[in-house]
């Protein structure tokens, strides 16, 4: 018998950042035969940057976004932790909690009140995290009291990882259990088929992909293939910039949000400092002016940064939907396709539970905490 030349699987998953590598990861766990193909190489797009702020989302005016964000950030410790120990590598995860300054007597009264409803949000009682206003000179040892003179609000369930290191973690176990092409980008499926067009196909990828289903997670650039899909342009990439900074002695910390900036330590002796938000944008690389603004500004509010090296400068192109929210879920008038795209700033703290989501739903099993309907295809296109 002459050997098949087609290589068939039960789902390919479209790219190598955080919701691709998780939702690969999650169907490989379900018993599904997967495949990642990605053009470059895991964590060649946003996912591959430095900051990784796992940050909620305020506790005011729930809605079902906020509450699946909750629900994902809750269960996050356990992923990784099950994670690290099924690869024997650190993700960088640590619940590190997060500071954020009250600048006026208004913004006193608001988070007074934020704080009383993460008393019904966040369950404190069962959860054990807290969103408390604390006063004026409290952990001013970090951030500056200048900087917060109506106090600061201390919140317990922020958390963060290394975007790297997680991506690393992920790659592995698909490494071990599945198959990752990096180096192929992907150009077309035919739903009816299975029949996965390939461009840049190095000599040792099979002739012929073929797949059951395949998810389109290709961050920025799943917009312009969309459009090509469906005829509807619903999101694009917006331009943002952080970078690292020598932190020794800083790990411990919690993340500070002020100005509109994150500051996040690590556990390798760094601190992260991000993002700058460009929708407009000619180029894609870093802009040593937009890097020295960073530092100029979390080192006005954050004085323990001051004269620290800059260690490396990144830029990367978030995906944003036009509705803001993230899209997930099969594609309009495309057999066996789907789609997991538009985290834009939340896609590390929400990409696990997203995955789950999606393999119950193409394994046909119930899923613990369903998707909010803002992040369904119905919402997104026409
Ligand atoms: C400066 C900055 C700071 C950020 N900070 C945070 C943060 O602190 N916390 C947080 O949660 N989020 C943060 N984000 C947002 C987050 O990084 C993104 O939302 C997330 O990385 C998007 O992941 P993704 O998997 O959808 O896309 P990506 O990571 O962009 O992955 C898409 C992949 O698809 C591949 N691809 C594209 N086209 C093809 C093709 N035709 N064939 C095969 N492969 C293809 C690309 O090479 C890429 O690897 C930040 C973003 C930026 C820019």
């Amino acid at each position: 018998m002459p050997q098949s030349n087609t290589d068939t699987f039960d789902l390919a998953v479209v790219g190598g950042g955080i919701f691709g590598m998780s939702i690969a990861y999650r169907a490989l766990k379900a018993g599904l035969k997967t495949i990642v193909i990605e053009k470059d190489m895991v964590g060649a797009g946003s996912s591959g940057g430095v900051l990784g702020a796992l940050m909620p989302h305020m506790p005011a005016r729930w809605n079902p976004k906020k509450e699946f964000q909750f629900q994902s950030l809750m269960r996050m410790e356990a992923v990784l932790h099950q994670l690290e120990r099924e690869t024997g590598l650190s993700t960088g995860y640590r619940r590190c909690a997060r500071i954020l300054p009250i600048t006026t007597q208004d913004k006193l009264e608001h988070h007074q009140e934020r704080a009383e409803e993460a008393k019904e949000r966040w369950h404190p009682l069962e959860t054990g995290f807290t969103y408390e206003v604390e006063p004026k000179g409290s952990r001013s040892e970090w951030l500056s009291a200048a900087s917060a003179p109506f106090g600061i609000v201390y919140e317990t369930l922020a958390a963060r990882v290394a975007p790297r290191a997680y991506l690393a973690a992920l790659a592995a176990y698909v490494r071990e259990h599945g198959k990752l092409l990096e180096g192929v980008a992907f150009e077309d499926f035919d739903g009816q088929s299975g029949e996965i067009v390939l461009l840049g196909a190095p000599d040792r990828t099979p002739k012929r992909i073929k797949a059951q289903r395949l998810v389109l997670a290709t961050g920025s650039a799943s917009f312009e293939q969309l459009e090509r899909m469906t005829g509807e342009m619903i999101g694009r990439g917006e331009k943002g910039q952080a970078l690292i900074m020598e932190g020794k002695g800083l790990e411990d910390l919690p993340a500070i949000y002020c100005d509109g900036l994150y500051v996040v330590p690590h556990d390798d002796g760094t601190v992260a400092i991000g993002s700058t938000s460009d929708r407009f944008f000619d180029d894609e690389v870093v802009n040593p002016d937009r890097s020295a603004e960073l530092v100029a500004r979390a080192t006005a509010f954050c004085p323990a940064l001051a004269g620290r090296q800059v260690l490396e400068e990144w830029a990367g192109i978030r995906p944003r939907c036009n509705k803001r929210d993230a899209l997930v879920g099969p594609l309009p008038g495309r057999a066996n396709t789907y789609v997991a795209t538009g985290g834009f700033k939340i896609s590390f703290g929400i990409a696990h539970l997203i995955a789950d989501a999606l393999v119950c739903d193409l394994t046909g099993s119930a899923t613990e905490v369903p998707l909010p309907p803002s992040y369904l295809p119905g919402h997104h296109f026409s």
